[in-house]
């Protein structure tokens, strides 16, 4: 039946028919709001470039932990800023780690709260990689090449040296590429004691975002040899190489100190490698899958919710948060309109657990 019969604006008309035939609902027992946890006492630090985000001491996270309980948000994921890295992330897994010291007080107060753990290293690396560094050799060819660039720069001048001058910072990249690895079965072995760490702290549940292969199989193992067969894993199964993790890494002072994270998260390019992430990580035990970021890769969630029956997260991240908070405050956009709309599209494209720095702001609206 077509026009005139047909008329879809019917259903449009008042704001009680399309809340009636609203196909996708928002609610806070959805959220997930993530917290930073920092050492010291009373400490409430604003990241700068997430605006309403805070570093926060055990103290200060109980508070905002009870006001998030209050709003309706169903969970809380907590990342911790150790008070000092290392080489094997000893702050990472630590009985009296910092997130773990976090776990302990927040579950005294309020019993209620959902609690998951960021199982990763990055924070509590010296070099702020996710998995363990070996350093390797650059290739002898790498070499050759250099000695020839350095001849040429030391010989020509004008435009040719330039040139050469080019080619020598190529080739210097190159080789710090080439000058390191993120060691994937030796990082596993650090993954699995700090996810046992976490349980025995209290986590409720452990979710792992290394992005190392076979991850999620070594942790299941581990808990499981532990005593913690119940407690379920969220893998951040489709983790992807991203520049919208800019701000995170300034609130969890977790930057590379050296190259870049390609090697082990996912290329934004891929779609079906994804699906063989989840795959392999439902294979290994996941008993939850999310995809991150969110906006950017909807298209991701929405082809993982068609072809997975396990719970979907997705991870609404830093840069997706500050991009809309500093258009609002340049009077660009309604804030309020944008961030409630971002949340619908994720939850449409198929995602029933929202992470999300909105969690409470949304909440709010919602109630
Ligand atoms: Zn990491």
């Amino acid at each position: 039946m077509a026009f005139p019969v047909t008329r879809l604006r019917r259903l449009r008309r008042t704001a009680e028919l399309r809340n009636l035939v609203a196909e996708t609902r928002l609610t806070p027992d959805a959220f997930v709001y993530p917290l930073f946890v920092c050492p010291g006492e009373g400490v409430r630090k604003e990241v700068r470039s997430m605006p309403g985000v805070f570093n926060l001491s055990v103290d200060e996270a109980v508070k905002e932990a009870r006001e998030v309980h209050s709003l309706g948000v169903a969970s809380l994921i907590l990342f911790g800023l150790p008070d000092g890295k290392d080489e094997v992330a000893t702050g990472a897994w630590a009985q009296d780690g910092i997130v773990q010291q976090a776990t302990r007080a927040i579950k005294r107060e309020i019993p209620g709260l959902v609690l998951m753990g960021d199982v990763c290293l990055c924070e509590y690396m010296s070099h702020g990689h996710c998995g363990i560094v070996k350093a390797s050799h650059a290739p002898q060819s790498l070499g050759a090449a250099a000695r020839d660039a350095i001849t040429a720069v030391a010989v020509r001048d004008g435009d040719e040296r330039e040139k050469a001058i080019e080619k020598l910072a190529g080739i210097a990249s190159r080789a710090s590429e080439a000058s390191y690895e993120i060691v994937n079965d030796a990082s596993l072995e650090l993954l699995a004691r700090t996810s046992v760490s976490l349980a025995k702290a209290g986590i409720d549940i452990i979710a792992p975002s290394d992005m190392m292969d076979g991850r999620v199989g070594a942790i299941r193992h581990a808990l499981d040899e532990a005593g913690y067969t119940h407690t379920p894993i969220l893998s951040y199964a489709a983790k992807f190489a991203s520049g919208f993790y800019g701000p995170f890494r300034e609130a969890a002072d977790s930057a590379p100190q050296f190259g870049d994270r390609r090697s082990y998260q996912m290329d934004g390019a891929n779609i079906r490698e994804a699906m063989r992430e989840i795959e392999e990580d439902i294979e290994e035990g996941a008993d939850m899958i999310m995809v991150k970021p969110a906006m950017p890769y909807l298209d991701v969630i929405a082809a993982a919710r068609e072809r997975f029956d396990l719970p979907l997260a997705a991870y609404q991240v830093s840069g997706e948060y500050a991009m809309i908070e500093a258009a609002a405050r340049n009077g660009w956009i309604e804030r309020e309109r944008v961030m409630m709309e971002s949340l619908l599209s994720i939850r449409r494209a198929g995602a029933s657990i929202i992470l999300t720095y909105y969690a409470k702001d949304a909440a709010r609206i919602l109630s």
